[in-house]
């Protein structure tokens, strides 16, 4: 019997270089590796093939409002869990852990602000946040957010990005597709302007209300964009599906997107928007 001898010294990281991690970022498009300041100067958009990353609501926020014209609103409003939910963690648990880490209360920020000197109300939803998910928090600024476009008159422009309905809280986030829909319903009838940009990835409960109850609806190249998953659809329907099933791109083609915007002129493309809808 032979056996393998380790005939030099283990290899120590004695002497390794302290590089400091999250300054470079690999693009899971093109593979080309990223200087993390350089990509955020670019909105946090690929240079080499334009991939879009996923953003904080704080870039949103500074991307499309005008430089200290804007306010938070809505700030004191917080998630409970009234069913003591509890699966493989405590909703409690996670809430907080959310919280900590997005310095947010719940997955939605919105805002009272200019976009190129046109009043607005801006709502940014956060996937870092147990994932976008849509809980009572969010359909209840949702639904303040249009009411106070509504009282104001003035356009109402709603980043989307969403894994769905927030199951912690079961009926009580289902019940918000409806809430959201009717309110919608009458800020539309009475003459107001919505715009939803949906961005990576924008599914379920969001997709199913407010996601694609847009006067126009813009969304970010490469999103994904569905209801349910790809894997459940194949399953359910037994084929199988397009190549650019439920990305931006493809729901353009198919009439459910109007247009795909990228970042660098998404201030403009709104701005634009607004101005040839409300004169
Ligand atoms: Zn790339």
């Amino acid at each position: 019997m032979t056996w393998f001898r380790r005939k030099d010294k283990n290899i120590t990281d004695k002497g390794k270089k302290n590089i400091p991690s999250g300054l470079w970022i690999k693009c899971p498009t093109c593979s080309e590796i990223q200087y993390k300041p350089e990509l955020d100067k670019n909105y946090s958009v690929c240079r080499h093939c334009g991939h879009h990353f996923r953003v904080s609501t704080k870039i949103y926020r500074d991307l499309l409002l005008d430089e200290g014209s804007f306010s938070e609103l809505f700030k004191n409003i917080k998630p409970t869990d009234p069913l003591e939910f509890k699966a493989e963690k405590k909703y409690s648990d996670q809430l907080v852990t959310a919280q900590s880490k997005t310095k947010q209360n719940d997955a939605i920020s919105c805002y009272n602000g200019k976009i190129n000197n046109h009043d607005i109300i801006l709502a940014i939803m956060n996937f870092s946040f147990i994932g976008g998910s849509m809980g009572s928090v969010v359909g209840e600024l949702v639904s303040r957010a249009i009411e106070s476009a509504r009282d104001k008159k003035i356009p109402l422009i709603l980043i989307c990005a969403s894994g769905g309905a927030r199951m912690q809280e079961s009926s009580l986030s289902l019940l918000q597709l409806a809430k959201t829909s009717s309110k919608l319903a009458r800020f539309q009838e009475s003459g107001g302007l919505f715009i939803p940009i949906l961005t990576d990835p924008t599914t379920g409960g969001v997709t199913a209300s407010y996601g694609m109850l847009g006067d126009i609806i813009l969304a970010e190249p490469g999103a994904l964009i569905g209801f349910a998953g790809p894997r459940v659809i194949k399953q359910t329907i037994g084929q199988d599906l397009p190549e650019g099933f439920q990305r931006a791109e493809f729901l353009k083609e198919k009439g459910f997107v109007d247009h795909i915007v990228s970042r660098q002129k998404m201030k403009d493309l709104l701005s634009r928007i607004i101005e040839l809808l409300t004169k």
